[in-house]
């Protein structure tokens, strides 16, 4: 069903979502939601399109299990992640507009079934094959259906080999490994983002061109984290780090006492100049700002703050510099735009260079205008967020009434 922005139809299997959907507060600004209910795999398969004014809505798939109590906290996540998408495609000056997806597992054992894996060498490899196989065959046949509207990408919990898997049956899908012509996996890239952005942060605020005598407190030491920890201590800082996988510590040991291991609250309380959140989303929150010892925060991590509208204001108000996420780790969207045009490792690190001089930009405008990093980044993402592509911009409202008229 859609917004009814000129667009009409909804299958009758979900009038009554539609109606509770239509009156949640985000609705209106999106152009189209779409919901399927894979009997097979007892999955229930959202996906979200905020805008396609830039191009076709672009943004990863999630397989989420844990934080929805109730169908409404999947929907509104969803719709701030699209939104989200349009914002960092924007910034990044991609010619796609903003979406998301997210698989939900409709029981906790569904998506234990479905993530069973074991950890060897570190690479997770997946036991249970078969469900996994049908659950992104199933969302790829899904995705095929709406004809081009959305385009999926790796995200949360999903891999590149999910990705090829939606490729299968379905051709609109990006973050394919580099085998089929991919982009691969974009955390290098991301890092390299996130630290030029800190190299930035300490021009302006302290006239430096590297971290030495800077402490970085960065948590998670995932795919992004650790080649970022690799950067920061390259460039003379010390670090603090902490990762629920205790694991994840091991390929730092050889920095000796340049990294210390601290614990899950330490992180936040602990002294340093920059935090650096790289795991989850949503830690940046009322119950965590108080407990900040940082002057800046720049990390990789999705959607930092709990409340979008308000968490903002309570680290301004404790003068702690906050670079928006989707300003600084879009790095990794950047790295599988164009997939289907061909990859050019110049062009990734003229993009990583202008991480660096946008954030320049960004902290000079901030002063001009005395405004927080986070309201400026908004005003330049939305404002680009309203240029339509050259050729086939807004072009999805066309696709959407054509598939509605298709599936009525
Ligand atoms: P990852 O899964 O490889 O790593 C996350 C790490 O965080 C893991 O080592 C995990 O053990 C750890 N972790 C989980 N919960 C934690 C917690 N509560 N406290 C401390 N550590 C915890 O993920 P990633 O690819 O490194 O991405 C990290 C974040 O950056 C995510 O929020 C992701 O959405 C975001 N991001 C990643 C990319 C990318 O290119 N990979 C791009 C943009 C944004």
């Amino acid at each position: 069903f859609s917004n009814g922005n000129g667009v009409k139809g909804s299958d009758p299997l979900f009038d009554e979502l539609a109606k509770e959907v239509s009156a949640m507060s985000d609705f209106s600004t999106h152009e189209a939601m779409f919901f399927r209910l894979d009997t097979e795999t007892n999955c229930l398969y959202m996906i979200f399109v905020h805008s396609t004014k830039r191009g076709q809505a672009q943004g990863g798939t999630r397989l989420k299990y844990e934080g929805y109590e109730k169908l409404e906290g999947a929907i509104m996540d969803g719709m701030r992640l699209s939104k989200g998408m349009t914002d960092k495609n924007s910034i990044s000056e991609i010619w796609w507009g903003g979406g998301k997806a997210v698989i939900c597992p409709l029981t906790m054992d569904i998506f234990n079934e479905i993530d069973k894996h074991k950890m060897e060498n570190k690479d997770k490899i997946y036991l249970n094959l078969d469900l996994r196989k049908s659950v992104f065959v199933n969302f790829g046949k899904f995705v095929a259906s709406l004809g081009g509207i959305y385009i999926a990408a790796e995200d949360m919990n999903t891999k590149t080999t999910d990705m090829l898997t939606i490729l299968s049956v379905c051709r609109f899908v990006t973050c394919l490994p580099p085998e089929v012509g991919g982009s691969a996996n974009p955390s290098g890239w991301t890092a390299q983002g996130i630290f030029k952005s800190m190299l930035a942060t300490v021009m302006h605020f302290e006239n430096k061109n590297d971290l030495s005598g800077n402490t970085v407190n960065i948590q998670g030491l995932g795919n992004v984290g650790l080649p970022l920890a690799e950067l920061v201590l390259k460039s003379g800082a010390r670090l603090n780090v902490y990762d629920t996988d205790a694991e994840a510590y091991e390929t730092l040991a050889s920095y000796g006492d340049k990294v210390k291991a601290v614990s899950a609250n330490e992180i936040y309380t602990i002294q340093s100049d920059i935090f650096a959140p790289c795991a989850i989303g949503g830690i940046l929150n009322k119950d965590t700002i108080p407990l900040l010892n940082c002057r800046y925060v720049i990390g990789a991590a999705n959607n930092q703050l709990r409340d979008f509208d308000e968490d903002y204001k309570l680290l301004n108000a404790r003068n702690i510099i906050y670079l928006p996420d989707f300003f600084i780790n879009r790095m990794g969207i950047i790295n599988c735009a164009n997939e289907q045009y061909g990859r050019l490792e110049n062009d990734l690190k003229d993009e990583v260079e202008k991480v660096y001089s946008e954030t320049l930009e960004l902290l000079a405008d901030c002063d001009a205008t005395s405004k927080t990093p986070q309201e400026v980044a908004l005003k330049w993402a939305t404002e680009k967020g309203e240029i339509l592509h050259p050729i086939w911009g807004h072009r999805s409202i066309q696709l959407l009434n054509n598939y509605i008229a298709r599936t009525k």
